[in-house]
């Protein structure tokens, strides 16, 4: 059977690297395993869920090259969690509760007292008919809450165990669980009971996420069963954390996709990146997604968190900019205003930390003379003495070490001091792409006003 997974963004902010190491992490494993990969929007908090921060995770999604194969809302399906949750009642495996939040932490804070661990007591599982009509009387509405295990029990005992195809084999006590709540108050539901219900209609095979959710697990596969249906295989990656180690976060927008698309990084270097760090793989970036479908699997994660450094990315967009084909860029190159074809980016390409760079590069060129460091006093006749030998046109891309040559044995210099007041006059940098390919860019007359320029005052 062909693997169906989903990646189930809560669209209350944009989604950031980590987010997109859960999305490309179920993409990969589709694209190895020839599955499909569904997106779901887990929009129950009406409150806080946004139709345009779905648009832009969708947006971010396409930009990275996840193309899924559906998309849901769970503000559409409604119907079908209010099924399952008739159902779970129907079995009395949900149970009406009446505690406000004041009294439940009241509880909790008696049996932290006792030395017991603050898990839910189940006394609204022994209310009498007549107590449930005198609270409801006093006006107060039923939250449901779920019945985990055995009924008997002042909580559920046995151990839920699966084989993590991250982790390995887990286990968890259910005894350490309260009854997880389904249905509010005021009948809106937190997102255990509809992401359960959503996995089984869309035939979901493998849970892919965030190892924060490793607890839910066992509650979800409790759920799975009493619903009748088996549950998924489930996999729970590491997280990242930022540079100074903290856990990053949808709502503070830090690290969020779409900043680094519009900073001008590439795709592939976000995506590589962001699949690569904390797994064994050396993290060099992929040219395109089946690329990084190769180089991925789950047993390959490791298990600390990982830290995801900005300064990292631009070192993986550079390092991708010198592999990247032209096909690659030349539609980009052209609207960034940046001509010369290949040979320019040729040229310029191992200086870019982003591909806007060769815009830099292109106006340094083309634009007015740059502000040039004005040359040493003793360099002036050789300044003079290395324009009197320019070569005529036209130029090629052996143009400059003829020229060289010939400065060369005209002035006797060698090393740094032949080319760098050369490299400081046409460019006005010390620094930069190599001046042979260049020069035929800067052009003979461009050069001439150059050196002209930054002769000593
Ligand atoms: N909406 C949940 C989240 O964003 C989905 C978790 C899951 O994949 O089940 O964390």
């Amino acid at each position: 059977m062909a693997p169906i997974v989903r990646f189930a963004p809560s669209p209350t902010g944009f989604i950031h690297v980590g987010n997109a190491r859960t999305a490309l992490f179920n993409w990969l494993f589709a694209l190895r395993e020839g599955g499909r990969f569904l997106l779901r929007f887990d929009d129950t908090d009406a409150k806080r869920s946004r139709s345009d921060l779905a648009e832009a995770i969708s947006r971010d999604l396409a930009w990275l090259g996840i193309e899924p194969a559906a998309t849901y809302r769970q503000s559409d399906r409604l119907a079908l969690y209010a099924d399952a949750a008739d159902r779970l009642k129907a079995g009395g495996r949900l149970y009406a509760c009446y505690e406000t939040a004041e009294e439940l932490e009241a509880r909790r804070q008696s049996q932290r007292r006792r030395g017991l661990p603050p898990v839910y007591d189940r006394a609204a599982l022994r209310l009498t008919v007549a107590e449930r009509s005198a609270l409801e009387a006093q006006g107060r509405r039923p939250h449901w809450r779920f019945l985990l295990g055995s009924p008997a029990a002042e909580r559920a005992a046995g151990e839920i165990a699966w084989r993590d195809l991250f982790r390995g084999p887990q286990a968890i006590d259910l005894g350490s669980l309260s009854d997880p709540v389904l249905v509010r108050e005021d009948g809106t539901y937190p997102y255990t009971l509809p992401s359960v219900a959503d996995d089984i209609d869309m035939g979901t095979t493998h849970v892919i996420r965030g190892e924060d959710h490793v607890t839910n697990t066992a509650v979800q596969v409790e759920l799975f069963r009493a619903l009748g249906a088996a549950e998924p295989g489930f996999g729970h990656h590491n997280l990242l954390v930022n540079a100074e180690g903290e856990g990053l976060s949808k709502r503070m927008g830090s690290q969020s996709v779409a900043s680094y698309r519009d900073a001008g990084y590439e795709a592939m270097a976000v995506a590589s990146l962001a699949v690569l760090i904390g797994t064994s793989e050396a993290v060099e970036p992929a040219l395109d997604l089946a690329d990084l479908a190769r180089r991925f699997a789950p047993a390959r994660v490791s298990r600390a968190p990982a830290r995801f450094d900005e300064a990292e990315l631009a070192a993986v967009n550079a390092r991708l900019l010198h592999v990247l084909p032209w096909p690659a860029v030349a539609d980009r190159l052209d609207s960034l205003g940046v001509g010369g074809g290949e040979a320019f980016w040729n040229a310029v390409r191992k200086n870019c930390v982003r591909l806007a760079d060769a815009r830099v590069w292109w106006d340094l060129v083309n634009g007015a003379p740059p502000a040039a460091a004005v040359a040493e006093a003793d360099d002036a006749a050789f300044i003079a003495a290395a324009a009197e030998l320019l070569p005529a046109e036209p130029w090629d891309s052996s143009t400059w070490s003829a020229w060289i040559g010939a400065v060369k044995a005209a002035t006797g210099r060698s090393g740094k001091r032949l080319f760098m007041p050369l490299r400081l006059a046409l460019t006005g940098l010390d620094h930069g792409p190599e001046l042979a390919a260049l020069l035929p860019f800067i052009g003979r007359s461009n050069t001439l006003a150059r050196l002209a320029l930054s002769r000593p005052r």
